[in-house]
């Protein structure tokens, strides 16, 4: 099927309730097994590169690989979303290559490390936001610094997180902040800060409210019930993963990554986009070990990916279900993008922004 844009994605999710998990991608049995666990629940799908990424398979083999992917699967819409643009050049190079969607993460510096002023970050996305519309591609921005409540910490993940210490204030989105936010840049998606972080590493216990802000999406729901909100970092890193990932050799200390039901309660409130990559590596990892310690004498890498792939199409398929937007897909018309140019152009993307009842 024809590529579809993360706003019309999410604005079709919004309207049925649903959140769509975004896998990131890095090579072609990562796309195989994420699109194998969409068609068999007709699920549409967010695939989604990190310049790590793209530096990895290459911008060309991407592309390909999701071209791929879509004449392999006629009726599952496929939206290719450039995760962590981190300045102008990745994400117009992004759409050059065919991506539908480029986030800007302006909540950094060019540098992938240096927390930004917010005065940077509104600017920097608002002109992407501007250039990508006027050719009908969705722009997904971030408020507050991704880090852990608990180490007052940024995380790393392919080279791109907060160095330092941040602030309370820093790890939380402020939801007065994210309306002049959203009014002044005009995204269409919004990553917020709500002690989500990415990688392994989360939470030390299972999350309560302390450390897993929740309050936070609701609150900015409350104020921006038109603008979809994304959540990152947001892997659950299941305890059979780890166990299964351990009795093979490896070697994860215990940890606690976002509860599904507390991804469910964000899509109760305005979550549509979930983004989960750290379950997927350990899905994968944790069968390439298995195999390595069970067939000591196996070398065929085919031996070692087939169930690798397996179980990615398993924990994908389970989060089709889990977020609500399994049955979806073949109900989605994918607009083109001049389509969504001429409807920017005309202002019928603008966000929604609800004047406070209470002012
Ligand atoms: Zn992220």
């Amino acid at each position: 099927m024809a590529r579809i844009t993360l706003r019309q994605l999410l604005d079709h999710a919004a309207e049925h309730g649903y959140g769509v998990p975004a896998f990131n991608i890095n090579n072609m049995e990562q796309v195989l097994a994420i699109m194998a666990a969409a068609e068999e629940c007709d699920a549409p799908v967010i695939l989604q590169a990190s310049r790590g990424a793209r530096a990895y398979a290459g911008d060309v083999m991407l592309a390909k690989m999701v071209e791929a992917a879509e004449a392999m699967h006629p009726t599952i819409p496929i939206c290719l979303h450039q995760d962590h643009g981190n300045d102008e050049a990745t994400c117009f190079s992004a759409i050059q290559h065919g991506f539908t969607s480029v986030m800007m993460d302006g909540s950094l510096e060019a540098d992938a490390k240096t927390p930004a002023s917010y005065d940077y970050n509104e600017s920097i996305t608002r002109r992407v936001a501007e250039m990508a519309h006027k050719v009908g591609v969705s722009v997904e921005g971030e408020l507050g610094v991704l880090g852990s409540l608990e180490t007052g910490k940024g995380d790393k993940e392919d080279g791109h997180g907060a160095e330092g210490a941040l602030s309370h204030d820093q790890l939380l989105t402020d939801p007065d902040q994210a309306v002049a936010f959203v009014r002044a840049t005009k995204v269409d998606a919004l990553a917020i800060a709500m002690g989500t972080s990415h990688g392994a590493y989360k939470f030390s216990r299972k999350p309560d409210g302390e450390i897993l802000a929740m309050h936070v999406v609701k609150a900015i729901h409350e104020r921006l019930p038109g603008i979809h909100l994304v959540m990152h970092g947001s892997s659950s890193v299941p305890e059979s993963l780890q166990e299964l990932f351990n009795r093979y050799g490896g070697e994860m200390p215990k940890t606690w990554g976002v509860p599904i039901e507390e991804i469910q309660a964000g899509i109760r409130h305005g979550v549509r986009k979930v983004n989960i990559d750290t379950d997927c590596r350990l899905a994968m990892a944790a069968q390439i070990r298995r195999i390595a310690t069970e067939k000591r004498s196996e070398f065929d890498p085919r031996k070692f990916l087939q169930p690798s792939m397996d179980a990615l199409k398993t924990l994908c398929r389970e989060r089709y279900e889990q977020f609500g937007s399994a049955g979806h897909a073949s109900k989605i018309k994918p607009l083109s993008l001049a389509e969504m140019a001429k409807r920017y152009r005309a202002g019928a993307l603008d966000p929604r922004i609800e004047v406070s009842r209470a002012a």
